[in-house]
């Protein structure tokens, strides 16, 4: 941004034309359920250091547009006064894409709520600012079902999905973001408004790659306001099982040889320890689930091929724990209060890597966090699974000091990249990661920063993220 930022001309130019905006003080919530201060994110390390009393940010601006016109305005006068923008769904980011900065504003998605279901073409049209939990409420009630799953359900925007290139629980090609992305409409940061994609374009690329070009950028291109998604039936049938390995690599080499073709909807390995700590299971488990809508026939069969294969190496079916981890897994508040119950904090952090990568990585990162000054406990899976490779989860349980889980990430990222991994997979970039994707993609950014110049001239929108590497650039 160039310029002198004014953000209290910025709020009296908005007060001219009637845009509502809030001054809110951000406040510990009183419930664990909603463990992150409203307007901020749910970045752990930044609300550790608010937590513990270290930091207390300042009071911050709310705006929140009732419509697009509206939105254009907080954006063309935002350039006149230097301002910068974030945009927030939300707010369950968990980078700290959020975090309070000099001279940035918050833009509140939330009066962009509609949910209009278009079941006969196959798709749905959503307000950014839609809770994705909402959206499967109206869309259940049709029998259809949009198939991303993300653990945040209740408390993540479809604008926020999109934006951070969220997954959902299900497999790659069902459950991902950019599986069912079709068009975003959005404001850039030339304030002008613009579709990406085509509700009459099922394969969604488009001209200079359609949607997927902002999903990712995370408010930096543009503000999304609504999104056309892609809709399937609930299916009706599901046949799931668990087999129980010796190691990690026996589970990992079963779970490739199911991925050549009929691919499982879901399929997951829990290392010794997530599966002994949430599930009260043992040894490493592989959990395998197939749907089918109109014959039980047909994923029973599949995951009879599955036992064979899972048998071939070794693997033992064990106690079925796939309904078990559906009932449980949108209860997170619980381990977090579990946690904070008795004086620790915890985290997440989602890395990628090929086949061979995997269980190198999952083997030193753990042993490596485990022998880390403050950090009490480490379990993770791996899931998300393609022919290439998947994404391995590790959650870490720490002493409450930001200085101890700043360690733990350094010690993780620099684990992943040393051995070939990607430090990110579904949670985005945000600012704790920002130094290590520098690193890890340096190529990108120049081309990056071509299209950021190219939608956002003024580089208002999320300065401070992945587009203060531009300045530098
Ligand atoms: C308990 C818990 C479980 C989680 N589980 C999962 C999971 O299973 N899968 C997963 O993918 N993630 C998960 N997350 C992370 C989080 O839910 C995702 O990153 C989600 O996509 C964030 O959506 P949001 O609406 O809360 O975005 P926010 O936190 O509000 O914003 C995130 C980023 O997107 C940008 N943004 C938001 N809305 C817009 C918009 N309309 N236009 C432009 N930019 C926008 C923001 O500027 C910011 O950069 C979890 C988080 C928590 C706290």
């Amino acid at each position: 941004m160039n310029g002198k930022c004014d953000v209290e001309y910025y709020l009296n130019s908005l007060n001219d034309v009637g845009i509502e905006y809030r001054i809110v003080e951000p406040k510990l919530p009183g419930s664990w359920d909603k463990w992150w201060p409203y307007p901020l994110d749910a970045w752990p390390l930044c609300n550790l250091t608010f937590y513990s009393g270290i930091y207390q940010p300042g009071k911050i601006v709310v705006i929140q547009p009732r419509n697009v016109n509206e939105l254009k305005e907080v954006v063309s006068r935002a350039r006149n006064h230097t301002v910068c923008l974030l945009p927030r769904g939300g707010g369950s980011g968990v980078l700290g894409a959020l975090a309070p900065r000099d001279c940035c504003v918050y833009v509140d998605l939330s009066r962009f709520d509609w949910i209009e279901p278009h079941v006969e073409e196959g798709y749905v049209y959503v307000g950014a600012g839609a809770l994705l939990s909402r959206v499967e409420e109206v869309l259940g009630g049709k029998g259809y079902t949009t198939g991303l799953e993300p653990q945040s359900i209740r408390v993540a925007s479809v604008g926020g999905l999109v934006n951070t290139l969220g997954a959902g629980a299900l497999q790659p090609g069902i459950g991902n973001i950019e599986d069912i992305l079709i068009y975003v409409d959005m404001v850039d940061g030339g304030s002008r408004r613009l579709r990406l994609g085509d509700p009459r374009r099922p394969r969604a690329y488009g001209l200079a790659g359609g949607p997927f070009l902002i999903a990712g950028s995370e408010g930096s291109l543009g503000i999304v306001y609504g999104v056309g998604l892609r809709i399937r039936r609930i299916p009706r049938y599901t046949s799931s099982g668990t087999f129980e390995f010796n190691s990690i690599e026996d589970a990992l080499l079963v779970a490739r040889r199911l991925l050549q073709w009929n691919q499982p909807a879901l399929l997951r390995v829990l290392d010794e320890y997530e599966a002994s700590t949430l599930y009260g299971g043992s040894g490493t488990l592989l959990l395998v689930a197939y749907y089918d809508n109109e014959d039980p026939r047909v994923p029973q069969a599949l995951l009879g091929k599955a036992s064979k294969i899972a048998g071939a190496q070794g693997g033992r079916s064990t106690q079925d724990i796939y309904e078990k981890w559906r009932e449980t897994r949108y209860d997170y508040h619980k381990l977090v209060e579990q946690v904070a119950g008795i004086g620790l904090w915890f985290d997440t952090i989602d890395v990628q890597a090929t086949w061979p990568r995997l269980p190198r990585i999952h083997k030193a990162v753990t042993e490596k966090l485990q022998a880390t000054k403050g950090v009490v406990g480490v379990f993770s899976h791996i899931s998300h699974f393609n022919t290439m490779g998947g994404s391995l989860y590790t959650t870490i349980i720490v002493e409450r000091d930001p200085q101890v889980l700043a360690n733990a990430w350094r010690v993780m990222l620099d684990t992943v990249l040393e051995i070939g991994g990607s430090v990110t997979h579904h949670h985005g970039v945000g600012l704790q990661k920002l130094y290590w994707i520098l690193r890890e993609r340096p190529w990108e950014i120049e081309a990056y920063c071509r299209v950021k110049r190219a939608f956002d001239p003024e580089g208002i929108l999320q300065a401070h993220g992945l587009a203060s590497a531009c300045r530098r650039s």
